[in-house]
Parts: C-alpha cells; structure tokens; sequence
C-alpha cells in the first residue's frame, strides 16, 4: 500500500506550515504567498485549515474532486477544505463524535463560501433517496434566503453578512441528514436606516424592487427607482456582477422550497415595502399634528392594517407607565425621527428572526430519537476599525471566546491524544485570553455589566456617565493591584482621545468610542409603537410585536442587547464545547476583491490576529507530526534491510527496528499504543531525503 506523506511530495511550498523550516512570520507569509501564487489556497497547520480567498472560481469544487477526497485520510491528498469536511464527516458517521466546523477571519475572508462548501460536501457525500434529498435540498437552501435578508454589500465585501450564524445539522445513524436548527446572532440592524458610504442596505430591498413582477410592486405601493427611497443609499445602489432581479427570482424559489407558504412569502414582503416606506415619512417641525408627508404613513398603514391615527399618534407621543400613572409627553421632530428609525430597525431584525424561526420549523427534524450532530459557525471575524463602535466591542466579545475555546479545545484535543497513546506530555505555555473575556464579562464589575448598571441608573445617564464609570472602576481595581492592574487589559494612557476606552484583545488593541453605547444596549422601543404595530390587522406584524399586546402590560425591562449577547454566546460556546473542533482560518489576499494579488501587510495582519504562528508553536512544542505504525512502517521500509521487502513482526517492532537502524536521536520520537509521534519536522525531512535516495 502506497500511503503519500503528500505534505512532502507537494512541490508548492509546504502542504503543513508545522513542517515548515523555519518557522519564522516571514516564512510563514512566504509559504502562503508562494502556494497562493500557485492556485493552492489552503494549508494546513496539522488538521487547521487555512484558506485564502481567491476571488475567483477555481477548479477545484467540481464533483470529480469531491469524489477524490471522499474517504481519503487527511493527509493523502494535498490540502483542502473537502478534506477536513471528509474527516469530520466520517468522525461522526463512524465513530459517533458530534462535530463543529468553526470558521473565522475577517470580513470578505470567504467565511460564509467556505461553509457552503462544506455544507455542500457533507450533502453530496451522504445518502441518497427521496427523503434525504429533500432534506439536503431545504438546508441549502436556507442559505439564500438568509443571505438575502442578512448580508448586504459593504466596503470589504459585496456579499457580507451582517448577522452571526450557527446551524447544526443533523445525521441518523447511517449518516443520512435528517434536519438542522439555525441560531442567528445579533444582525447589524442600524443598516436598515443608514449605510455608511459605499455601501448598501440589505440585498433584499434590491431584490425587492429590481426583481418583483409590475403586479407585486403594485400592490406592495413600491416604485422600481431607488433613489425614490431614503433608506436605500444611492452612491451604491447597483453593484458589478450582483444581479439583484435574478437573485430575487432565486430567494422566492428558495423560499418556497424550504416550505414557506405563499401568503407568507407575501406577508414578508409587506414588511420589507413598509420598512421602506416608514423611511420617506417626514416630520415637519411647523404644525406637528398634521406635518406628516400623508402619502408614506397612509401607504404603509394600508399595508399592514394599522390604523393611520393610531401610528400618527405614535409618532407624536410618548407614554411612559409607571406604576400607578401614565404619562404622556410630546416628541419633537428630532424625536420622532428616532421613533421612526427604531421602529424600522426593530421592525426588519424581528422580521429576521421570525425567518429564523420560520425556516426552523421547516428543517427541524421529524423524529426525536438522538441525532449526530454537525455545527457549522460562520461568525464576523475580529474587527478593528479607525471608529468602534459597540457592534465591534460586542463582536470582538465573541471572537475572544472563540479563541478561548480554541486554546481550550486544541490543547485539551492534543492533551487527550497524548493520554490516549500513553506518551510524556508537558503542558505548553500559551497565552490565555480568559482574562479578557472576563473584563467584559464579569458579572460584577465587566463592562457589559457596568454598562446594563448604567443604562438602569435613574437620572441623567449618557455614554460619557458609562464611560466615567468605567474609568474609575478601573483605577479602584489598579489600586487593589486586582485583576485590572499592571497587566490590564483595559488599557488607559493620556493619548487616549475624548470619550474612549481601549482594550487590549488578544488580537490587538482597539480603541472604542462610546456614543451610541448606552443607546444600542438600551435598545428601546416606545411602547405607543409597539401598541401600534400589535394593533395592527396583520398576522405577522401582531406577532412580532407581542409586548405590544396592552393585555399584557409588563413593567419590567426587556434584557439589554448586551445581555442578550452574552447570554446567547454563552449557550454557544457551551455546545461547541460537547463537540470536536474543525478549524478553517480564512485570509483575505488584498482589500480589492480582487483575484492574484497578495498583499504582504494585509496577510500579515490576518496572520497575526488569528494567532496562527502560536497555533503552529503549539503544535510543534508537542510531536509536530504522528504517524500510525503501519503507514509509516511501508513509507520507509526500504531504508532499512531488516523491513525490506518485507517485515513478518508487528509493525510497532519493524518501526522500532527502523528507527534504530536509522539512529534516529531516541529524543526526537516517542513510541505511543498506536502511532509514532515525532518531534521535530526536520526528522521527517532526513527520513524523506532518505527515501528519495533511495
Ligand atoms: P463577511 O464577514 O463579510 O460575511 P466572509 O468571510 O463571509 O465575509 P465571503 O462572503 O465568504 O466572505 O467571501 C467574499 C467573496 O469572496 C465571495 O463573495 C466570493 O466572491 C469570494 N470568494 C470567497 N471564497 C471563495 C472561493 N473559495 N472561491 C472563489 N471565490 C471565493
Ligand atoms: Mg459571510
């Protein structure tokens, strides 16, 4: 049996950055660029996949090349994504271990393609028959249609995705798919009302209004022109190569097949044209009763069955219930703007979550016997901008838990083998980023903690109060020599500018502004327009806005987003964690989308925020490469005349033999139940100089 170190053979640079010599950030970035330059754009580090985005459609996703992967041990072909979606397919398939594919790297990286071509191969290798299609046709197809509503063309990507995704699918025992659950973290919602320059708001809108039939506009009261609408930015609102009509004809079909009906299909349109028309209701600061631009408020009445003087009044007051009263006080114009805005945000991510819900109901699975389970994480990367905001603070949240888990499951992963094959191991010193997650998170005094405190403090709060309070929480603690002392993460200095705090993440610092804070975490709605939309003669408008229900008056706060985040990123981490980790690591080759051009600095960067030089240092402080006895036994047989042609013994002794007929240094290796593990990658260099003398 021919078994291929193809790490070796491959002639492009190096397959295994772990057997890279040497190991230094230049080489590192070299080796990419060189397998990059060569159409290879992925790379191990042991069983990590890194993946470059290689703007352009390779050969290489064809069904040929799936069947080449199928079934193929990691590393006998050269690197690919089809190979860790194989492993991790067959580790559940056959020996029942419940699997995660986590995905990172920053925006436009080729998170989400890379997630579709595992979900891909997963669908193309398992089972076949009617019930089995039908399931895989459903879970791809929920792509698109969350696609549509939640990713949208922004600076670094002309298909971002603005929202977090999760998406466990489901095998039976043979490994047939039999169903899957989405979970969808905090969509960037303030899109809706503005985008920043260059970029748009979600596909849909476009879709909507390039791709709908003459009678569905009619009757949604929309116009095909954009710029008739002021949430849709203009500067970009044709993009090269999107074709919005096509990608509309493509939604509706998908909708369809996942099983949304109809009169459902219509209804969510209905919330997508009045999202629009909520956005051209002006104010006028003259005659505030009747300076309504009558025609938008009148047409997105009519499309959701609210009455026009209940939301006219909506937009005039604001009732605040206490106890014992109800208060009512006057908006001003600048504040009805800001009802109006909120109300199309709330409006649009609750109408993202119910598509959620929706397409869940539809994929879940029928039996409720305990199924395989497969994660897909597909989750915005790191993010650091000039101006941070508190998406970017709640984003980077995630990805330091991610990474926690990550030190966690690589290590507890490479500890446990270890125990498994009965070899020495001495733990490895690694940079643990818990007390990051513990400066935000702390349930006393995290920042995500004193913000919730600040955002309920009656009296006069703002982002500044929150900031004070952040500012002195810290010094106390520097002077307690606590945990936010000298090796602070929160990072204060006088070149900090007004109204920011920066942290110290384990990819970098970053410097948060905090206006808005306080306004984003708060996230509130006033209640005259939630009573307004639950009036509403519309099925799903009423359940959307369920607190709206006067019936149900509930005097206690909805939880903070903040909260919410935590909360929901808590429950992730706590099922990835049952799970056995797949890594893909996406890089982006250049900020131009464009396909050939590697741009050093960039990957540079990329490389090390995602602490892929520590990866690969962890990696190799252990055995950087294993073996089993038998494969390695007929791959260098021939250096040896006691195993050549043939060894009689058990392989473990023929190995043995080998090696010491080898005089390999007994340093360099250890004997495990079932492997050989090598320490050093240049001793596989010498045996494979060795073979090809030979
Ligand atoms: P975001 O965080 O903004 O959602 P992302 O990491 O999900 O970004 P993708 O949307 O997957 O990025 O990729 C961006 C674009 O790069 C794709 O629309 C596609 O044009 C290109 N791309 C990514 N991966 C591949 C690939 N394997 N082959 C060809 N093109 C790719
Ligand atoms: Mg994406």
């Amino acid at each position: 049996m021919e078994v291929k170190t193809s790490l070796l053979d491959n002639m492009i640079g190096v397959g295994d950055m772990v057997l890279l010599e040497p190991l230094t950030e230049d080489s590192f970035i070299e080796n990419l660029r060189n397998r990059f330059d060569h159409n290879e754009i992925y790379t191990y580090i042991g069983s990590v996949v890194i993946s470059m985005n290689p703007y352009r459609s390779l050969p290489i996703f064809t069904p040929e090349k799936v069947e080449e992967y199928r079934n193929r041990n990691f590393y006998e072909l050269s690197p690919h994504i089809y190979a860790l979606a194989d492993e991790a397919y067959r580790s559940l398939r056959d020996q029942d271990k419940d699997q995660c594919i986590l995905i990172t790297g920053e925006s436009g990286a080729g998170k989400t393609e890379a997630s579709k071509l595992v979900m891909s191969y997963v669908a193309a290798v398992c089972g076949k028959g009617q019930e089995v299609n039908k399931v895989k046709e459903q879970l791809l197809q929920s792509n698109p249609v969350l696609e549509a509503f939640g990713n949208a063309k922004t600076v670094r990507n002309d298909n971002s995705s603005r929202f977090g995704k999760y998406m466990d699918i489901e095998f039976d025992f043979k490994g047939d798919p039999v169903g899957g659950v989405i979970s969808n973290y905090l969509l960037e919602k303030s899109r809706v009302v503005k985008q920043p320059r260059g970029e748009r708001n979600f596909h849909i809108f476009y879709q909507l209004l390039s791709g709908a039939s003459d009678d569905t506009l009619r009757k949604l009261k929309l116009d095909r022109d954009f710029s008739k609408y002021n949430y849709l930015s203009l500067d970009s609102a044709n993009v090269n190569g999107l074709d919005d009509a096509a990608n509309f004809r493509t939604v509706r079909n998908a909708m369809q097949i996942v099983g949304f009906m109809e009169d459902e299909v219509q209804s969510v349109l209905e919330l997508v044209a009045a999202v629009l028309k909520l956005g051209n209701i002006e104010f006028k600061p003259e005659s505030r009763s009747n300076g309504y631009d009558e025609s938008h408020l009148k047409e997105m009445c009519e499309l959701l069955g609210i009455e026009q003087s209940v939301l006219e009044r909506a937009f005039s007051y604001r009732t605040v219930e206490a106890k014992l009263e109800k208060v009512s006080t006057t908006l001003n114009v600048s504040q009805a703007y800001y009802a109006r805005d909120a109300l199309a945000k709330n409006l649009y991510s609750r109408l993202f979550s119910w598509l959620v819900t929706r397409i869940n109901e539809s994929i879940k699975a029928q039996s409720k016997t305990r199924h395989k389970v497969m994660g897909v994480l597909d989750i915005y990367g790191f993010e650091i901008f000039e101006d941070n905001s508190f998406e970017q603070f709640i984003i980077n949240y995630c990805n330091e838990k991610l990474q926690q888990i990550f030190i966690e499951l690589t290590l507890r992963e490479e500890q446990e083998e270890y125990i498994r094959e009965d070899i020495e191991w001495t733990n490895i010193e690694y940079f643990n980023n818990a007390v990051i997650c513990d400066l935000i998170e702390n349930n006393q005094n995290g920042i995500l903690a004193m913000l919730d405190e600040e955002c309920l403090r009656p009296g006069t709060v703002t982002d500044i109060t929150f900031l004070d309070k952040l500012n002195t929480v810290c010094a106390e603690h520097q002077h307690f020599e606590s945990r936010l002392s000298k090796n602070s993460k929160f990072l204060t200095d006088h070149s900090l500018p007004h109204s920011c705090f920066r942290i110290q993440h384990y990819a970098g610092k970053v410097l948060y502004r905090v206006e808005g804070f306080m306004d984003k975490n708060n996230d509130l709605l006033y209640r005259d327009l939630s009573q307004a939309m639950y009036k509403a003669n519309h099925k799903l408008i009423k359940q959307l806005f369920p607190e709206g229900n006067p019936a149900k008056v509930n005097l206690k706060r909805p939880p903070t987003a903040g909260f919410q985040f935590k909360h929901s990123v808590g429950t992730l981490m706590r099922n990835l964690q049952t799970k056995n980790p797949n890594y893909i690591r996406c890089v982006k080759p250049n900020d131009k989308k464009a396909p050939r051009i590697f741009t050093d600095s960039l990957v540079r960067h990329q490389v090390a925020y995602l602490g892929l030089m520590e990866n690969v240092r962890v990696r190799r402080a252990g055995y950087a490469y294993r073996q089993a006895y038998e494969p390695c036994l007929e791959r260098y047989k021939m250096l040896c005349k006691q195993t050549w042609p043939h060894w009689k013994g058990p392989t473990r002794e023929g190995v043995e033999v080998l090696m010491a007929d080898l005089q390999v240094s007994t340093e360099e290796f250890a004997y495990g139940n079932s492997k050989i593990f090598i320490r050093n990658p240049r001793t596989l260099f010498s045996l494979e100089e060795k073979r090809r003398g030979c």
